[in-house]
């Protein structure tokens, strides 16, 4: 008698960021595979995301596991509601209901997830994790590079990306003779320049929001009719928005990067971290893209093309293996031992702090804000002020849509609040309203002084920034980077030292009020 193979039933999950139509799993349609996608209440709610936020991500998981039904897999789809509230429960109840023990997963991105997911395994469930076929590095890889070192260096990951992919190389030297063309991306936009109309996909979300409402998820922000929902909800809507992004904005992106401005609340970004972050689309095929555009069109110079290059396969990809080499640990990190509360009017965008007030009123209403935004106004005041970075991180993880804790938490707790007393930043990104009023239109429509620092109407940046480095000067005096910010704050006089402070102390002792 010949060996009769026996094929066992198995479930495969499908979180709600892995939604990766290119993955290996979908190749062929197997019948004794059962594809599940659970929508948790647990994961709507272990912050306080935004609307669109939540909506996004369940669209986005309706219409994929729809796309695989089409194609003839076994899909299990189950909607929010407020039973079974933990991905755990779901995925065991389900086991149990279609007697199969075996589960396997993509590996997921988030520490809780994991854990979670792990412990399953004690329950009777056989686990196996395989990978989801989105990132262009390996953990490991990372931890290799960097294991020891007090300190990591991007650029140094960034050019070890640049060789191992071939993005942007001519054999081993770098295309335009520079790995980075930083420097170019600091310009702010020009008097009456206007930036023309964006392009939006439409999405109708009113099914998905009744559902979320009913099963009384707890929502932060607005979503304005949802008949209209203008995030990618699926690959071909992902791949529009970036080729319009391509084709129009892209030979700006790179001049334009840092710029804010009043009522322009994407300005020349791409707005792909959502359906990256989903997996909707794929990180190498966009650097590609952007390549190929370099060396097509003479409109699109080296710095764009680096510039936006250098955000994917460098930072993305880099905090992602800092994620990975730190937490647990990273989430509980805190510098500056920083413990104030954040004020109210970050849940309403209420400041008379023109900054804060765009891109607070921006993230409540589009779920958005860029990076220099989330860096320079909203972290900027966060770090200066003393907010303990556990609150920072949970407003940030909840407000944005492409949130997620292994982006969200290294650019926040890391690059933002120094958290980490350095480890992934070389030194504090913090400023006062001089690089605002240059990168920005906020100072001129502002209740306060942008020039003053002592006055009662003072920018609150300008007095904050220099109490910082005064509160810190044990664990920020040493750092050469800021060399130049002690050597002035030396040569003050006690008496303007002291006025300083005492203005910063009635500016923390009143943050609701700014
Ligand atoms: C305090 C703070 C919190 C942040 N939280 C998140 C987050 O939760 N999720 C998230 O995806 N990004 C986060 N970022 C990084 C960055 O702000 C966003 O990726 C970017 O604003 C997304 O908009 P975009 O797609 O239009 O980006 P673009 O400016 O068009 O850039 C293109 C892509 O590059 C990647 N990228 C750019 N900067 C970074 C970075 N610093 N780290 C990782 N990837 C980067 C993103 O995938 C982005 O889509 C954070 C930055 C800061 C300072
Ligand atoms: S003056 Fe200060 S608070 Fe006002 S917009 Fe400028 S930087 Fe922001």
């Amino acid at each position: 008698m010949g060996l009769v193979l026996k094929i066992y039933p198995m479930i495969r999950l499908i979180l709600g960021d892995q939604l990766n139509p290119k993955h290996t799993w979908y190749s062929n349609v197997d019948p004794s595979i059962t594809y599940a996608f659970f929508e948790c209440m647990d994961e709507a709610s272990y912050a306080p995301h935004h609307i669109q936020k939540v909506a996004g991500i369940f669209e986005a998981m309706r219409q994929f596991a729809a796309n695989l039904r089409d194609k003839g897999h076994n899909v299990h789809y189950k909607k929010i509601t407020a039973s079974l509230p933990s991905l755990g429960e779901n995925l065991k109840a389900l086991t149990e209901n279609l007697n199969i023990t075996v589960v396997q997963c993509q590996e997921p991105d988030e520490w809780r997830v994991k854990e979670h997911l792990n412990e399953l395994s004690n329950q009777g469930v056989t686990m196996s994790f395989v990978s989801s076929e989105h990132f262009i590095s390996t953990t490991g890889g990372f931890k290799q590079q960097f294991s020891g070192k007090k300190s990591l260096l991007m650029e140094s990951f960034y050019r070890r990306m640049r060789k191992e992919t071939g993005i942007l190389m001519e054999g081993q030297q770098p295309v335009g003779g520079k790995w980075n063309f930083d420097a170019s991306n600091r310009k702010s936009l020009p008097k009456n320049h206007q930036v023309p109309p964006r392009f939006f996909p439409e999405t109708d979300v009113t099914d998905v929001l009744k559902d979320i409402e009913a099963a009384g998820v707890k929502t932060i922000g607005s979503i304005g009719d949802p008949k209209y929902f203008y995030w990618p909800t699926n690959t071909d809507q992902a791949k529009s928005i970036f080729y319009y992004w391509l084709e129009h904005d892209l030979p700006y992106f790179g001049d334009f990067q840092d710029a804010m401005a009043r009522n322009q609340w994407a300005m020349y970004h791409s707005r792909i971290s959502f359906a990256l972050n989903t997996k909707m689309i794929d990180p190498l095929w966009v650097c590609q893209q952007v390549e190929l555009a370099y060396r097509n069109r003479p409109e699109v110079s080296i710095s764009a093309a680096e510039g936006f290059i250098r955000q994917i396969i460098g930072w993305r990809e880099f905090m992602r293996g800092a994620y990975w080499m730190r937490m647990p640990e990273f989430g509980t990190l805190n510098y500056f031992e920083h413990d104030r509360k954040l004020p109210e009017w970050f849940w309403t965008g209420e400041t008379h702090m023109e900054c804060m007030k765009q891109t607070i009123g921006q993230s409540l209403s589009h779920a958005y804000a860029h990076h220099i935004q989330r860096l320079m106004i909203t972290g900027n005041f966060a770090l200066l002020s003393g907010i303990d970075p556990s609150e920072v991180d949970l407003w940030y993880l909840g407000i944005y849509i492409d949130a997620f804790e292994w982006v969200e938490i290294t650019n926040t707790r890391g690059m933002s609040q120094f958290a980490d007393g350095g480890w992934i930043a070389t030194k504090p990104y913090v400023s006062s309203a001089n690089y605002i009023h240059k990168m920005s239109d906020y100072c001129g429509s502002c209740k306060y002084d942008r020039k003053t620092k002592t006055e009662a109407n003072s920018c609150p940046f300008n007095t904050l920034y220099w109490d910082f480095y005064m509160r810190h000067s044990d664990k920020l005096g040493n750092n050469p980077r800021i060399g130049m910010v002690y050597r002035t704050l030396n040569k003050m006089t006690p008496e303007a030292k002291g006025e300083i402070q005492e203005r910063a102390n009635w500016i923390l002792n009143n943050l609701n009020t700014l």
